[in-house]
């Protein structure tokens, strides 16, 4: 006990001075956990991940619009992150997320929902976001609080990362981490070539369909009803061009990358 509490005693003082709250998980840890869930989606037959091999022009289309996002010069980790592009099999499900350290899963429901670049582009920012903004690290330092999580540092408790990396695919964000996403959403747009505030353009379809049963990505992603506006204000804000909806990628427009699929 007397040696746990040598332990636990700087790093409850560390958190204190962490202006962030993220104290205990440094960017080697968020990036472990993220390729530990990314094996364990890789393992679980309800992913089906697409092969790169099998669909190349997909995947140069998103890695291409993923680079954009990631050389615009706004996201703080596109050097130390993974970055890592998966494209998930499943048209019945709106949704894409990205890991801890930024493995990023796009669905195919997502893709063929969408009408142009810009609202995939701003959705992959929101998700790069949440990454970047290290948005898990700081619920779950919540979530198990500091002794679970020190076990885990240390290395004191067998399986721990592994659970922790299955709990992060039930995580969800608090309403702060969303904006926070969708202002950085628009930070990392504004200097390439998408709409800067291209999400909204998702929540708008989505609005403006109706639709009677909220898809995942909004049932996750808790949705305040002033969030449309709110990207539209920051992209005015930011000044920067919102203009083209659809740029060329790869010699591509969205149309002809959606029917890849
Ligand atoms: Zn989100």
């Amino acid at each position: 006990m007397k040696n746990l509490m040598f332990l636990i005693l700087p790093l409850l003082l560390l958190m204190s001075s962490c202006e962030d709250g993220i104290a205990l998980f440094s960017i080697e840890d968020d990036k472990a956990m993220g390729a530990q869930v990314a094996a364990e989606i890789a393992n679980d037959p309800s992913f089906v991940i697409l092969p790169e091999s099998s669909n190349a022009a997909a995947y140069a289309y998103l890695n291409n619009m993923k680079n954009q996002i990631l050389n615009g010069g706004e996201v703080k980790y596109a050097n130390e992150f993974v970055w890592q592009l998966s494209i998930i099999d499943d048209d019945a499900t709106l949704n894409a997320f990205a890991t801890p350290g930024g493995y990023i899963y796009v669905y195919t429901g997502l893709i063929k929902y969408l009408d142009d670049a810009s609202s995939l582009a701003g959705v992959m920012g929101h998700e790069i976001g949440h990454a970047d903004g290290r948005h898990s690290s700081k619920q779950m330092q919540k979530q198990y609080g500091v002794v679970t999580l020190l076990q885990i540092v240390t290395g004191g408790e067998p399986g721990a990362l592994a659970q922790l990396a299955a709990n992060l695919l039930s995580l969800s964000f608090s309403r702060s981490d969303e904006t926070d996403a969708d202002n950085r959403s628009v930070q990392y747009l504004c200097p390439t070539d998408f709409e800067a505030d291209g999400a909204a353009k998702f929540f708008e379809k989505i609005e403006a369909e109706g639709n009677p049963s909220p898809p995942q990505f909004l049932s996750t992603h808790p949705n305040p009803s002033n969030r449309i506006e709110n990207l539209h204000e920051k992209g005015a804000a930011v000044s920067c061009g919102t203009e083209l909806a659809d740029p060329m990628i790869n010699g591509m427009t969205y149309d002809q990358f959606k029917s890849l699929f």
